[in-house]
């Protein structure tokens, strides 16, 4: 295995700038790939002409004090402020941190407006998350940002974890026992009409989505311990299941169907509502200014297409930390991880160098 640094020419012959199988090169059917003006930057109207009015009162503060106090507004807010006069619009996109979210993340500050979250988000927070480069709950390099509670997470973990599943108000309150009163309180977003998930699903009508962990821990609160909710939202479940199943009989002697279950199910991977939420965001690096979208490893993209042609499901990679995972589940996890050149250099030292488009053992 080749010792020292890795070059910048090497971790780009050994890495794909995108998911390969992708005909559609970068498209992953999320929330930005939904956006009507997404790619666009956010354009300053007045930017040819000279303010003619100030901003009143807060002219007389220093305009780095002014910056500061500003970039700790949600974005809602700042870009109304935005709107006031050209002065305001000169100031606002002097902050720094501003600057960088239009520059480098535009399609996060649209599709954050467009789902309706901007007043949960302040554009400090924003910019915070551009600057982070690892997922919120795995730890590895992460390329997208999960809007409702302006995480940064990867792709493994949003199309996996029960937390980066927006839920309607109904499912939320059947898993968690929550009424409609207290769901209003818990950060929520309205979705894009639109495509989503790898199988394109067409979901034409806005959705009123809320963030699965707030509705847990707001569960939790009312009913006293995780276990006390489930048993009452359980209790809730089979009281309505049973109304659900006489209808279902009723319905289906009048010649239509009824699904058998209330509860929708989560294709995982496939199910659109963990989409709608999802931006893709660059990395901005903090020491070159410079931002970084990650790349794809060619061996683990090659042994996860071989796991799926060849069937393989042997128990254990002798070198891996994990001998439970079986090859395949290794593989799955790892053929949609993005890598810097430095997380790359570990993930060699890791799995083992590549030849042949294929990791060898350590
Ligand atoms: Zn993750
Ligand atoms: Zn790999």
């Amino acid at each position: 295995m080749e010792e020292g640094p890795l070059s910048k020419s090497r971790f780009e012959a050994l890495t794909y700038k995108y998911p390969r199988f992708y005909p559609q090169k970068v498209k992953d059917f999320t929330l930005d790939d939904n956006l009507p003006l997404a790619g666009l930057t956010i354009r300053n109207e007045y930017r040819s002409k000279a303010a003619k009015f100030g901003l009143g009162t807060l002219d007389v503060l220093p305009l780095e004090l002014l910056q500061e106090s500003l970039s700790h507004l949600d974005v809602s807010t700042l870009t109304k402020f935005r709107h006031i006069n050209r002065r305001a619009a000169d100031v606002v996109e002097s902050i720094p941190e501003f600057k960088a979210i239009v520059m480098h993340a535009p399609n996060a500050l649209l599709g954050i407006l467009s789902v309706e979250t901007g007043h949960l988000i302040s554009c400090k927070a924003l910019y915070e998350q551009l600057c982070t480069a690892e997922c919120e709950h795995c730890g590895s390099f992460a390329g997208y940002l999960y809007v409702l509670t302006c995480s940064r997470v990867c792709f493994h973990c949003f199309t996996a974890k029960e937390r980066y599943l927006p839920l309607r108000y109904c499912d939320a309150r059947r898993k968690f026992g929550i009424d409609r009163k207290i769901l209003k309180t818990l950060p929520s977003m309205r979705s894009i009409p639109g495509k989503y998930s790898r199988e394109q699903l067409n979901r034409p009508k806005r959705l009123v989505l809320v963030d699965s962990g707030s509705a847990y821990r707001a569960g939790v609160a009312l009913h006293g311990s995780p276990g006390a909710m489930r048993r009452y939202a359980s209790h809730v479940y089979a009281q309505e299941l049973q109304e659900h199943n006489i209808k279902a009989f009723h319905a289906s002697a009048n010649g239509t169907y009824l699904p058998r279950h209330l509860y929708p199910h989560d294709a995982v991977e496939g199910n659109p509502l963990r989409f709608m939420g999802i931006i893709r965001m660059p990395w901005l690096n903090r020491a070159t200014r410079e931002p970084e979208y990650g790349a794809y490893c060619i061996g683990c993209i090659s042994c996860h297409d071989n796991c799926l042609l060849n069937q393989f499901d042997i128990q254990t990679l002798s070198h891996h930390a994990n001998p439970v995972m079986s090859l395949r589940r290794i593989y799955q996890r790892l053929h949609r991880r993005l890598y810097t050149e430095a997380s790359f250099s570990e993930h060699l030292r890791q799995y083992g160098d590549i030849r042949d488009r294929k990791h060898i053992g350590t």
